[in-house]
This record gives structure tokens, sequence and C-alpha cells, in this order.
């Protein structure tokens, strides 16, 4: 089996066409990379073009304020993304401006790691680096019957070396798009379309029935269970109160109601107890009531979020309180938009 020109000719017959595809300029490449992470392509399409349209250039997003890219990215997840996306155009900056232009340079910018490294370095300069993402795992553990788990070191290691054997030098782009093509509208994680594919007479998982063992990953670690009581603020003359979340840690930077922290659902007076309340509200007199008796359930990789709101009418106005309109217009995490979109409709 030629497996490289195999894959390119499938690629020339399904590719799908999409912007970032139609360019070799580096700093596009990247903003498609760093969106698309975590991200299935009809997601971050719409954020792609909205980035490119607001910041043009590399020196545009570098000058932007960090809020503002926050706000754009709002609903995106995973927003260090959106962080190290702004501070690598600072250092692309601080060189005067120039791209990085090789695999190697490229692993000095924040953000960047080996897989957007080499997406880069072969898309935009033709360097003959593979990349090895979800995808790329998914079809040569099928295709090779390697059951080494994804995410071991060893599995790493081997998945790596064999990536590296496969890559055609003379076309890297083509060879790292088209698989990771391949993986993304062929060999899908769940009922691959086998019947049609190119490499049916070849492929290990087919010929052996181990399509839905392949590829193999270990278990993940156990995901933390917290709830959060937000506290909705609403004052005599309809303003209301956000905090900003810590620069490191989840949602890092973005901003939401202050909240009570427990081990389970609370009743009314060991809500308003809780240190957190009273460090909000301590001498404000209020009216409070709980928005929704059954938590709504937000899960993040490593943590499950229950979260309750709590109306806070209070009888004077309180320090730091904004008009809705300015609320809305910091950047949110995704359950304070949620809310704040039904409670306070758009
Ligand atoms: S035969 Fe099926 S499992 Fe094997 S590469 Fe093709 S689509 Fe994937």
């Amino acid at each position: 089996m030629n497996f490289s020109n195999t894959l390119i000719s499938w690629y020339h017959n399904h590719k799908r066409s999409l912007p970032w595809r139609e360019t070799t300029d580096p700093y596009l490449i990247w903003l498609s990379e760093i969106i698309l992470q975590q991200t299935r392509v009809n997601q971050g399409m719409p954020y792609y073009l909205k980035f490119v349209e607001r910041f043009p250039t590399v020196q545009e997003l570098a000058a932007a304020p960090q809020e503002e890219v926050l706000k754009l990215w709002q609903g995106l997840g995973y927003y260090s993304r959106a962080r190290n996306l702004q501070a690598a155009a600072r250092q692309v900056i601080d060189k005067a401006g120039i791209f990085p232009k090789s695999y190697k340079e490229l692993l000095e910018l924040k953000g960047v790691g080996e897989y957007t490294a080499a997406a880069i370095a072969s898309f935009a300069y033709k360097e003959p680096v593979v990349v090895v993402d979800g995808n790329v795992y998914r079809v040569l553990s099928r295709i090779y019957g390697f059951s080494l788990p994804i995410n071991s070191t060893e599995g790493v290691k081997e998945f790596k070396k064999l990536a590296n054997s496969l890559i055609d030098p003379k076309k890297p782009a083509q060879y790292n798009q088209a698989i990771m093509e391949f993986g993304a509208l062929q060999c899908v994680p769940k009922n691959p379309d086998c019947g049609v594919c190119p490499f049916q007479n070849d492929c290990a998982a087919f010929k052996e029935d181990r399509i839905t063992e392949l590829p193999v990953k270990l278990k993940k670690t156990k995901v933390l269970s917290l709830h959060h009581h937000y506290m909705v603020t609403i004052t005599p003359s309809g303003k209301t109160l956000l905090q900003e979340r810590p620069q490191t840690g989840i949602w890092a930077g973005l901003y939401e109601f202050p909240f009570v922290e427990s081990n389970g659902a609370l009743l009314s007076h060991e809500f308003t107890a809780a240190d957190s309340f009273q460090e909000v509200y301590g001498g404000v007199r209020f009216r409070e009531s709980v928005y929704n008796q059954e938590p709504i359930i937000h899960k993040l990789s490593h943590r499950k979020i229950h979260a309750y709101f709590w109306i806070i009418e209070t009888e004077t106005e309180v320090e730091g309180a904004m008009s809705i309109a300015e609320a809305k217009a910091k950047p949110l995490h995704v359950l304070m938009e949620r809310f704040m979109n039904e409670f306070w409709h758009k």
C-alpha cells in the first residue's frame, strides 16, 4: 500500500473548501489553528471570520485591548487560547513583526505546541514536519492496528515514529491536510464509512473487526463536582455586580457574578450566612430568592459545575455595580452569558 499517495488522492476528491486552506499567510493559518483547537470546524468558522475581519494583521491583534479579544472569543471556551493568542502576537511584534519561519522558531510562540507548529510550518512554509492530532491517532491506530494508548508516553513516541515514516516529504502540506481531513470526514470516531474507504483492504481494524476498540485511550482522572451559588445583584437603579476571575485557572480573566461555593445545595439562610456572601453584602439590606431550584450542570474537562442563580434585590446601591449593558459587554464565561441572555433578554 502506498499510504501517502492513496491518502492525497482521497483528499483531492473529498476535501472541504475552507478559508484558511486558501492561504499560505502564517498569521492566518496560526489564527485558524488556535481557534480550531478542541473546536469543530462549524463552530470555529464564524470566530475565524470575525477575528480576520477585526484583526487582519498580527499588528492589529497585538495592539488590541485584552478585553476586546476575550469578548470576541466569548462562547468558544478554553479562554487561555485567546490570552495566548495575543501574547504570541506581541512576541511577533517584539521581533520586528516578522512571523517565525520554521517549526523550531514557531514553538517559541506562546500557546503553540508541537501540533500547531507542525501545521503552520508545513502549510505556510512546506516544511516536512508531521502533524499528530486526535484524527491522526485514530486513522493510524486503525489502519496499522496500533493498540498502544494514545495518551501514554510510549504510545505518543511510537505514533510519532510511524507518522514520520509516512509523510510525503515533497508534499508535506497536502499530506498533513489530507490525513486530518480523512480522520474528520471518513475515518470518524463512530460508524466510519468503511464500505467506501480506499484503505479497506489494508486496514487492520476493519479486517480484524476492531474498529470500536481503536484507538486505545487510558481512563481520565476523576471529575471534581463543585456547587456555585451565583449572586445576581439588582440594585434600586437596576444595576448589577460582576467580578473578574483570577488570571490563572478555569475561565481566567473572565467576568462573572460573585458566588458562594459549597459541597451541595444550600438553604436560603446558609447561603446568606456564607463568608463570600457577607463580603459582598455585609451591611446592605436585601431580599433574596433562588432563580433555579435545580442546578444547571456545566461540564469542564476536570470539573462538573452545579450552578444556582440567586436574585438579590438590594434596598440601596452597591459599590462597584454597573448597568446591565456594561455587564453584558464584559468578556463573560458561558454560564454567565447564557443566564444574562435569558434573564435580561438580548
Ligand atoms: S476501513 Fe474503516 S476503519 Fe479502516 S481506515 Fe477506512 S474508514 Fe477507517
